[in-house]
């Protein structure tokens, strides 16, 4: 039996990093599926498609191949061959993966590939509705939540680390955006599931949140060893 561990929430609180921490001391799989969306957004954006007309985007799903490859604990993303590990993570693609992710057909394309990956490996995937549509059934769902500002905050210094020098201003009103459109969407929205357990990260240090999640992955499955 495979274990996975789903942890949702908005951008900037923080899921990627503790994510891929604790997939790396547990020797699971770290799944990023912001990035499988963001590889769709790529193609859209490409293409100079519009990224919210649903029917121009559904009509060249059949054009998009997406592969996954781990590679020394690294996730890296390829467009129909290409590694777009570096192009996925441009400023403008993050408006793209959410204006596309809201697109039934878009998730329906993607849900497959996420839910293999949970067949296959132990897995720590992080999302929107990993908890909720993904992977129901995980045995561990955290809901990772921080104040706009400080979330916006991670993400420029994020995007400033990479030499994209965005001002605060304008990612913390587009974080704001992508936000309530990622919650107000039909689809898979952005919410807690039921039995998420919810983690506020707000004023933590990285080091205080990865210890947070890690007492909480630990408490439960020491508790799944036992049944
Ligand atoms: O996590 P990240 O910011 O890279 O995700 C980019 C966009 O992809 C999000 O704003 C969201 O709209 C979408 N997404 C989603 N469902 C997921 C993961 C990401 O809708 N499971």
């Amino acid at each position: 039996m495979k274990t996975a561990i789903a942890i949702d929430g908005p951008s900037g609180a923080g899921k990627s990093t503790i994510s891929k921490l604790l997939a790396k001391e547990l020797g699971f799989t770290y799944v990023d599926t912001g990035a499988i969306y963001r590889t769709v957004g790529v193609f859209v954006h490409r293409n100079g498609i519009d990224p919210k007309s649903a029917e121009a985007v559904s009509s060249v799903l059949d054009k998009i191949n997406i592969e996954i490859k781990h590679i020394g604990g690294q996730q890296k993303l390829y467009l129909n061959g290409e590694d777009v590990t570096v192009a996925i993570r441009e400023h403008i693609i993050s408006e793209y993966a959410s204006a596309v992710s809201a697109i039934p057909a878009v998730r329906a394309f993607l849900l497959d590939m996420q839910r293999a990956f949970a067949e296959r490996d132990n897995v720590i995937m992080d999302g929107r509705d990993i908890g909720t549509v993904v992977l129901p059934d995980a045995e561990i769902k955290i809901f990772l939540t921080a104040t706009d500002e400080d979330r916006a905050r991670r993400r420029y210094e994020e995007l400033a680390a990479r030499g994209q020098n965005v001002p605060f201003e304008t990612v913390l009103s587009d974080m704001r955006a992508r936000d309530a459109r990622d919650s107000a969407r039909a689809v898979a929205p952005l919410v807690a599931a039921d039995d998420a357990i919810l983690v506020d990260t707000t004023g933590n240090t990285l080091e205080k949140s990865v210890k947070v999640i890690r007492e909480i992955v630990s408490a439960r499955l020491g508790e799944l060893k036992n049944v």
